[in-house]
């Protein structure tokens, strides 16, 4: 035994049993990262472990802990990044495990100038057969949303659960491009199936198809109401 584990106590193992809870399984191939990095003001990160190609959603805080797991989970292909704001540690994520940066052009600024995979346009993008990048422009000019299986839709910070008004919402007071286009571009996930909101802040919501519709087009309503 090497002398350092001598007489530690079981401390250092609780610290380690945390850690490698994280990533934590949401559901089959979806993971929630944790280590929310303060330089994506605190958002949430999430892993789809994919047969071609494992996504990281937007970026934790660089923790070995959580690196260390995620290679062991096979890797990162690609860093989707919903928007401007959530790109913390991007690029140590990009030199260590060498996947791609997604992100949309109208989102590049002095934090990320260039990534290998920029976005245009409004019309949806196809990564995978199960994997569609949707423009939803509104929190910032370049925002898009990813939707997995057409059952989970990454929402960055588009699109989440307000506990406290117990409904689907979006951030009002944290609109920095447009709200009207933020309208326009929640009616337009109407278009859309999944049964799954997984937010960069505030909570997660499951609920089966016909009912998210229904809180979609509530949370539409209360948006126009709001402009
Ligand atoms: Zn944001």
């Amino acid at each position: 035994m090497p002398t350092a584990s001598i007489g530690t106590t079981e401390r250092p193992k609780d610290i380690q049993a945390v850690q490698s809870l994280f990533p934590l399984p949401i559901a089959p191939n979806v993971y929630h990262c944790g280590y929310h990095s303060e330089r994506s003001y605190g958002a949430t990160s999430y892993f789809i472990q994919h047969p071609d190609g494992n996504i990281l959603v937007d970026s934790p805080r660089f923790a070995p802990p959580l690196v260390k797991q995620l290679e062991a989970m096979g890797g990162v292909k690609y860093l989707y990044l919903t928007h401007r704001d959530d790109v913390a540690d991007h690029d140590r994520f990009h030199d260590h495990f060498g996947c791609d940066r997604i992100l949309h052009k109208a989102d590049l600024s002095s934090n990320i100038s260039s990534v290998e995979h920029p976005l245009e346009g409004k019309d949806p993008i196809n990564l995978f057969s199960d994997v569609k990048i949707i423009p939803v422009p509104g929190h910032s000019p370049g925002h898009t949303v990813l939707l997995y299986r057409n059952e989970f839709l990454f929402a960055g910070d588009h699109l989440a659960w307000s506990a406290r008004l117990n409904r689907l919402t979006a951030f009002r007071d944290y609109c920095w491009y447009s709200w009207s286009a933020q309208i326009e571009s929640m009616k337009r996930l109407l278009a859309y199936d999944f049964s799954w909101v997984l937010p960069g802040h505030g909570r997660r919501y499951h609920t089966p198809q016909i009912q998210m519709k229904q809180a979609l087009q509530d949370c539409i309503k209360w948006m126009e109401q709001n402009v």
